[in-house]
């Protein structure tokens, strides 16, 4: 009977140190998270997804606009690893590599996978108007990959599809190499509506907090953000563009960002350049 019991307590208490070891909080909100997979991971999958979506897509190398999307990205990246370092958080980062790509295309979209592959579409450079608007876009599309807000929408995906803890998603990267790519894209929101996993209500509300911090912290001025989601809103229409679908409501949205703008703003006047 002792024995019986003691085994009990060392199969707990090997749960809990499991479960220690996979927890971790989301750096600003302080959010606790689950993963189910190292981030390492996704990270290689993602590289070689983003890698496909460049082979085939139509980049503009030069001029104004895709010199303001690497200039902006670059200036957020810089200002959010210094952040992540004075908190002792650097390895949120850790095996990222930053890439900036401005893609001839008329969604209305962006998006950043792990690692800080980032892709702007022309489509959305009119809404974003000025580079303050870019910097709103791109604070949030990072906040998304320094959230890990991918590897959670992967794992929840992998449980939903019954494959459950089990699945080796190194392996997969490996032998399946193509199945990990659409993991990967999917993960960053990437391919257009089939098979595409929104983020939740939740990650994007983290991911609002997050990003109007990340751009005041750059020296961006976070009054824009909730001006940025107004232009949004008002393209909306019938169709929504890919990047509202899953988005909160207008109204609760500007609320939160109001809310946020106090400490954003005093942010931004620490860092205004
Ligand atoms: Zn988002």
């Amino acid at each position: 009977m002792k024995k019986i019991v003691s085994a009990k307590r060392i199969v707990v208490l090997a749960f809990l140190a499991i479960m220690v070891w996979s927890c971790s909080k989301v750096p600003l909100t302080g959010r606790r998270q689950i993963r189910l997979m190292p981030e390492s991971t996704l990270i290689r999958a993602s590289s070689l997804s983003y890698q496909q979506v460049l082979d085939t897509a139509n980049i503009i190398r030069s001029g104004a606009q895709a010199e303001m999307v690497k200039r902006v990205g670059q200036r957020i990246a810089t200002a959010v690893e210094a952040y992540l370092e004075q908190e002792g958080l650097e390895s949120r980062i850790e095996g990222f590599q930053w890439e900036f790509n401005l893609i001839n295309d008329n969604a209305v979209n962006a998006w950043c996978m792990s690692g800080g592959k980032v892709a702007f579409y022309t489509g959305i450079m009119p809404i974003c108007k000025d580079e303050t608007g870019v910097a709103v876009v791109m604070g949030h599309e990072i906040a998304h990959a320094i959230a890990r807000h991918g590897n959670e929408r992967v794992s929840q995906s992998l449980v939903v599809q019954g494959i459950a803890t089990g699945v080796d998603f190194g392996l997969m990267v490996k032998q399946q190499p193509e199945t990990a790519r659409r993991v990967a894209s999917m993960a960053a929101g990437v391919g257009g509506q089939a098979g595409m996993l929104a983020f939740s209500r939740k990650h994007e509300s983290e991911s609002d907090e997050m990003g109007i911090m990340f751009m005041a912290m750059a020296g961006y001025d976070p009054s824009e953000a909730p001006k940025f989601w107004d232009r949004m809103n008002q393209i909306g229409g019938d169709r929504p563009p890919l990047l509202l679908s899953t988005h909160p409501h207008p109204d609760t949205r500007q609320e939160d960002l109001r809310k946020l703008l106090p400490k954003a703003m005093e942010i931004y006047n620490q860092n205004k350049r």
